[in-house]
């Protein structure tokens, strides 16, 4: 009996850490699947089409949307972003857990659909503001402007941390890596994700009349 795979949400103003710590929870654990999102921005350097995002025209995005392909969908920084719907719920029945790196306004839109009790959403905050700057400029994949752009957004979104169940700062990699599979390991250990449990107990119930 496998239980119905969760959705864990990461947000955080750009820069504060996602992608990073998004790649350290899946080298931990190898079955977690990562939700690729389809987007209309242009890729970044090293970034590679069905890897980091399915890079689309507005028109194709449209037309994803239009045929209801889209879990959730967004505008941000002035470019679509949007869940694929299909690999969501092919992962979560066959029990196995999705990332998701999406903004306030997705995390939102999953929260309150049907598939809400399965989400779990954890948002991410920066030390400070200027190490968030420092950060996105050391990540070196974004013009100035971009950059002035997603600083501006910043204070939007971190207006939304309240709307989280977990709220970390990642001020450390480590210790915020850790804090992560803390999470994860507690939200798998609940008693209603474990279906098997009514069974298994039953069995050391068996055990018990056979003394
Ligand atoms: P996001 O996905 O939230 O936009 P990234 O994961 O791309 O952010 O991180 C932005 C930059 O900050 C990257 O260059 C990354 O290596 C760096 N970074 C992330 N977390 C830390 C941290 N705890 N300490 C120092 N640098 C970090
Ligand atoms: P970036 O362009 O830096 O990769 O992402 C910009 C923002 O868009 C980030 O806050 C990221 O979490 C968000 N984002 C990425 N994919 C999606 C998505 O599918 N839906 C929504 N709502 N936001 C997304």
């Amino acid at each position: 009996m496998t239980r119905r795979g969760l959705l864990i949400i990461l947000s955080s103003p750009s820069g504060a850490g996602k992608t990073t710590l998004s790649r350290r929870l899946m080298e931990w654990d190898p079955t977690l699947k990562f939700s690729v999102s389809a987007t209309t921005r242009a890729p970044r350097p090293g970034e590679a089409d069905g890897r980091e995002y399915y890079f689309r025209s507005r028109e194709q995005f449209a037309q994803m949307v239009a045929a209801g392909e889209m879990l959730e969908h967004a505008e941000v920084f002035g470019n679509f972003y949007g869940t694929p719907k299909g690999p969501v719920v092919q992962a979560m029945d066959e029990g196995r857990d999705t990332l998701f790196d999406i903004d306030w306004q997705g995390g939102q839109q999953i929260r309150n659909s049907v598939l809400g009790r399965d989400v779990v959403s954890i948002f991410i905050l920066p030390p400070s503001i200027a190490e968030l700057e420092r950060r996105l400029r050391g990540r070196a994949q974004d013009s100035e402007e971009v950059i002035a752009a997603r600083m501006a957004k910043s204070e939007a979104e971190i207006s939304h941390w309240a709307e989280y169940d977990y709220v970390l700062v990642n001020r450390d990699l480590d210790a915020a890596e850790a804090e992560l599979r803390t999470i994860l390991t507690a939200e798998r250990a609940r008693r209603e994700r474990q279906p098997w449990l009514s069974e298994f107990v039953r069995g050391l119930n068996r055990e018990f009349e056979a003394r």
